[in-house]
């Protein structure tokens, strides 16, 4: 047991396998999530922090075990009358959220012999195409192993984190004025490219769907006094200025707040950046493979009116035309958007002019058409579902009739404008059975699950077209 993402990286450098415990995660966290064996939050639950990322890696995860009192400093944590430590070993089930007080053996996850044999029947029905959500090379390629037949979701703030990236990006939020915006997004714009390549070399001409930027900047900036003095120094600045930076990111409600393309609007430099290396790794990945024929795809988060969606994507076929023209290359490259804004369900037919598919970010939709928020929800939900109110967790199962009208309402205006339009799902609802089957039945075209969940979103999409083709 550990209880901080730094100790999660020195005790996996000497060859011990971890798990974090923390009260939640934040972005900061994620390179010690990835070192960790699984992860342990005290808050939370589907679609908070700890459970996207720990999933999209591989990651097991319990996240929301609202019964533990959890001592950081201590380096301890009480449950059910018993405290644990450092020396303590503790299992997950990330499946059940089961936590055991003891070390489990555990194997990895395999599709071979007559599973895999039975996969094959299940791929020989399924209507649904599966994408898969991954942000690493490492990832992809699980993915690819388990079945996936693309990527349906690239959260490209997720590469953002490691070394040189997050002072690029830093930088560029610190900037002062467009010389300094240029000079960081300069720096951005070859490691991203970098990143790019290493996703299309995993997945060998598979489609890719790379998602632009999408949170609020404060989760790029550190928060604690010592941390923005320690920032401050390595950019030559001084420490009130830069606190007068990270106070001004503030929001009291961020997952309403300065996020999606909003952050384009405001800073085209981004939008441009994360276009030029998208166009630039796939002219390169097609140069040194011609067979693959990659076509990027290119996804605008968080859209809400058709004039928002033009007014980005120019920016973005402006980047795109110009290098492509530079650089004598004829290539092909699609711009969508994801429907996760109510309003963007119901513009659909409007937005369908411009995008050329859809994807649904169904935690978003979720979250803005209950009105609740996806990382709190857990802390009252239990009482809706003792209370016979809900069911189910919405952020797990796709509430059909009140989210799911609104991706039947999409879907169809969407195709009424253009009827070859490419429907996909890719919130966590994408390797849920139940909801596999609703959007089976709307015809969209994928679904995009974490890595993990492929093999299951496989045999669900199997199910789904037997069940629907007998409606
Ligand atoms: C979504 O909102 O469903 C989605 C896939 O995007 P994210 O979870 O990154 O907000
Ligand atoms: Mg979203």
């Amino acid at each position: 047991v550990v209880f901080s993402a730094e100790e999660a990286i020195e005790e996996a450098a000497k060859g011990r396998q971890v798990i974090l415990v923390r009260l939640e995660t934040s972005p900061e966290d994620i390179q010690g999530m990835a070192a960790a064996q699984g992860i342990l939050t005290v808050r939370g639950g589907m679609t908070s922090h700890a459970a996207v990322v720990a999933r999209g890696m591989g990651a097991c995860c319990v996240s929301g075990a609202g019964d533990i009192t959890i001592d950081e400093e201590a380096g301890t944590f009480t449950v059910g009358g018993k405290t644990y430590g450092r020396e303590d070993w503790i299992s997950l089930d990330g499946s059940t959220g089961n936590v055991y007080g003891e070390k489990i053996s555990t194997v990895p996850a395999e599709i071979t012999g007559d599973f895999e044999r039975f996969m094959e029947w299940a791929d020989a029905r399924r209507r649904l195409k599966i994408r898969t959500n991954a942000d690493t090379p490492r990832d992809a390629a699980q993915a690819v192993e388990f079945g996936a037949e693309g990527i349906g979701l690239v959260r490209t703030e997720h590469m953002f984190f490691d070394g040189d990236k997050i002072k690029a990006i830093r930088e560029m939020i610190v900037a002062k004025n467009d010389d300094q915006m240029e000079a960081a997004l300069a720096k951005l714009e070859p490691l991203q490219q970098e990143d790019f390549e290493g996703i299309y070399e995993a997945m060998k001409g598979r489609p890719v769907t790379i998602r632009y930027l999408d949170p609020p900047l404060h989760e790029f900036v550190p928060h604690t006094p010592e941390e923005i003095a320690e920032l401050a120094a390595e950019m030559n600045m001084d420490a009130e200025e830069l606190q007068a930076v990270v106070d001004s990111l503030h929001e009291v409600n961020p997952m309403m707040g300065h996020r999606g393309s909003r952050l384009d609007v405001s800073n085209p430099g981004i939008a441009r950046m994360q276009t030029e290396a998208v166009i630039r790794a796939a002219i390169n990945i097609n140069r040194k493979h011609p067979d693959w024929n990659v076509v990027p795809e290119i996804m605008l988060p968080l859209i809400g009116d058709l004039k928002e969606l033009k007014y980005v994507k120019k920016m973005v076929t402006d980047t795109a035309d110009k290098i492509l023209a530079e650089e004598g290359v004829d290539m092909d490259y699609h711009v969508g958007t994801m429907i996760e804004v109510p309003r963007a369900a119901l513009k659909a037919g409007e937005l369908a002019e411009e995008a050329e598919f859809f994807s649904f970010g169904t935690n978003d939709l979720t979250q803005l058409t209950f009105g609740f928020s996806r990382d709190d929800a857990g802390k009252f939900l239990p009482e809706y579902y003792s209370a016979k109110i809900y069911e189910n967790d919405p952020f797990a199962r796709l509430d059909q009739t009140g989210v799911g009208e609104l991706v039947a309402i999409a879907a169809e205006r969407g195709r009424k404008t253009r009827p070859d339009i490419k429907l996909g799902i890719c919130g966590e609802h994408g390797g849920d059975p139940a909801s596999i089957e609703f959007v089976d039945g709307l015809g969209l075209n994928y679904v995009s699950c974490s890595p993990y969940r492929v093999p299951i979103a496989r045999l669900a999409a199997a199910q789904a077209t037997i069940k629907n083709e007998k409606k």
